[in-house]
């Protein structure tokens, strides 16, 4: 059956952006109103007494904000098959699964039908200011993605990844198709079941394509990069079933064997030119534009945790430019990547002012909460944000989310129109703390990237990296650990252990050091493929490849990962800097 293509009018679309952001304030307005009237059965907000008030001044007088620790309670009966109006005025048949890799364990978050609608529209309008710097046309995209499994909760609703919920629903080929993404893999590939094996024909899908590949995509920047590593170990074999026309034995799930037998025909020709490309590489340098040469750039986010990942992109992208997707969580959509062209180190975000209500939490408010103040965290409205501030996000979704701490933090870096520009600064926890230091997630980037470069003398790279905080004797220091592409050299590895202490710059944490307050920095490298078995960990545990970020801080919730962790570390050393 012919699958129907909406045809979209980007023009439009563009417009309808420009209206909505020239008028954020009202648009605000009337998206909480919508929100709340569609939900004014939800049991959640009877209990806060709004009777049938939706502007914002009586919202925020009534409803608390809340975190997910808060829903839990709401959210289990509704796993339950609770039908009635908990959240929603609506009942929620479905649950997405956040990939939860930053606080441990994977969050149960309500799906609707109007959380489909807003990726697409975050999708069309990222597409339609990208197609116009960047033009493609009938284009294929090898679009490293993968369904996980979905299964049943108690109750009867079906659960799964954010991303599948996207990726399942029936208007998601053709608007994708509209929008020149289609992926060149087909379903059977997509939801294969087995990470590599998925991978493995995602690559094959790409080379059997190679020509009318246009775009290099996938959700987060690490399932790029995770795939062409991976490119590295197997493009031999890859060649071979090429040549062949015989899909490598490695591969043995029926469905996919199946699909990938329609794409598969003896071709010599194409294997020989893909041969000769790679035997011709240096250090892989420019591999994409070799295997891609209608490739028009490379899409995912790239922002946030995943900025850890670009080195090593832009080395495989050489000249392809990178782009980074938008913004949001299984939670809801935020904002879109409006300036395509600018490099994700500079991203901002633009906020579509009728995808959400969003307040903002002022960062110096979130100090004092830190420090025990009683005080009421107090949001300010969208349009009521400071250029050169950061804040935490606060969203109220038509899926049930009601004044809903994201955990993000962003800065507001200007306004497209009357709506803010976001750079995603990192997670609002604190990653690395023992007494009066804080150090972020992008503090330790910052300091492993400092220290990486030392690695650069002996042609090495850190290929995975994560912390943790070890109190198990007196007094507390930081870990950090390490997996490299080979085998560093006691010196150098001491030097970068030294330098990573060096590199956290933070007055609490140098001032502790001094004092020994905090420990020597113990730097722990462990064995090749140890961040594979903390994938495979949380693959386990239902996370999706296509959402994975790296856990960059592995705490008490973390036990099986420190697990995996420990039992792989292969040198230690203790940092001499404050000595
Ligand atoms: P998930 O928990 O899998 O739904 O992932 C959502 C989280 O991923 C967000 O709360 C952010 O922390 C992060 N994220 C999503 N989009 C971006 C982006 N464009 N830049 C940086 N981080 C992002």
């Amino acid at each position: 059956m012919l699958e129907k293509v909406e045809v979209i009018n980007m023009e439009k679309v563009i417009e309808e952006f420009e209206s909505m952001t020239k008028d954020a304030e009202r648009v605000q307005r009337e998206t909480l109103k919508r929100i709340l009237e569609d939900n004014s059965s939800a049991e959640y907000l009877k209990n806060f007494g709004l009777n049938g008030r939706t502007d914002p001044e009586s919202f925020k007088a009534c409803v608390p904000l809340a975190t997910h620790k808060d829903l839990e309670p709401f959210i289990y009966r509704i796993l339950d098959g609770d039908d009635s109006p908990i959240l929603t005025g609506k009942s929620i048949t479905t649950m997405s699964l956040s990939s939860g890799t930053t606080q441990g364990k994977p969050k149960y978050i309500p799906w609707n039908d109007e959380l489909f609608e807003s990726t697409m529209q975050i999708y069309k309008t990222s597409f339609a200011f990208r197609n116009r710097e960047f033009p493609i046309k009938n284009g294929k995209a090898l679009n490293f993605i993968y369904g996980s499994k979905q299964f049943k909760t108690k109750g009867g609703l079906i659960a799964t990844t954010a991303t599948t919920n996207v990726f399942r629903n029936p208007s998601y080929k053709p608007t994708m198709r509209s929008l020149q993404s289609q992926c060149c893999s087909p379903d059977e590939v997509i939801f294969g079941g087995d990470f590599f094996q998925s991978l493995y024909c995602h690559l094959l899908c790409g080379l059997i394509f190679r020509e009318e590949v246009q775009l290099v995509s996938s959700t987060f920047a690490h399932s790029i990069v995770h795939a062409f590593r991976a490119f590295e170990q197997v493009w031999e074999e890859l060649c071979n079933d090429i040549r062949e026309g015989v899909l490598s034995s490695r591969v043995t799930v029926p469905s996919i064997r199946t699909a990938m037998s329609k794409l598969l025909k003896p071709n010599p020709e194409l294997a020989n030119i893909i041969h000769k490309k790679c035997s011709g590489l240096s250090n892989w340098y420019g591999l994409i534009p070799e295997l891609f040469p209608n490739a028009k750039y490379i899409y995912g986010i790239m922002t946030g945790s995943m900025e850890a990942y670009l080195e090593k992109l832009r080395h495989y992208a050489g000249v392809i430019p990178l782009l980074t997707a938008d913004y949001g969580a299984s939670e809801g959509w935020i904002a879109a990547n409006v300036n395509p062209k600018l490099p994700p180190e500079l991203a901002t975000y633009a906020v579509l002012p009728q995808i959400a209500y969003f307040e903002f939490i002022p960062l110096t408010q979130l100090e004092d909460e830190d420090s025990f103040s009683c005080l009421e965290p107090q949001p300010v409205g969208l349009t009521e944000v400071k250029i050169g501030e950061e804040y935490e996000i606060v969203m109220t979704t038509f899926s049930g989310l009601y004044r809903y701490r994201l955990g993000d933090v962003v800065k507001v870096m200007g306004f497209h129109n009357s709506t803010p520009e976001l750079k995603f600064i990192r997670r609002s926890t604190l990653l690395l703390n023992i007494n009066i230091d804080k150090n972020t997630e992008k503090d330790l980037q910052l300091a492993v990237e400092a220290a990486a470069k030392l690695l650069i003398q002996e042609k090495l790279e850190v290929v995975e990296f994560t912390s943790h905080v070890d109190l198990s004797s007196e007094p507390g220091h930081y870990v950090i650990f390490w997996e490299i592409s080979g085998e560093a050299s006691e010196r150098v590895l001491s030097e970068c252990c030294n330098c990573l202490d060096k590199s956290f710059i933070d007055a609490g944490y140098t001032s502790s050091r001094k004092v020994n307050a905090i420990g020597a920095l113990e730097l722990r490298v462990v064995r090749k493929e140890t961040f594979q078995k903390i994938l495979d960990h949380y693959l386990g545990l239902g996370t999706a490849v296509s959402q994975y970020k790296t856990p960059r801080c592995v705490g008490p919730t973390h036990n099986s990962v420190l697990q995996i962790l420990s039992e792989n570390v292969v040198d230690r050393f203790f940092s001499s800097a404050f000595n």
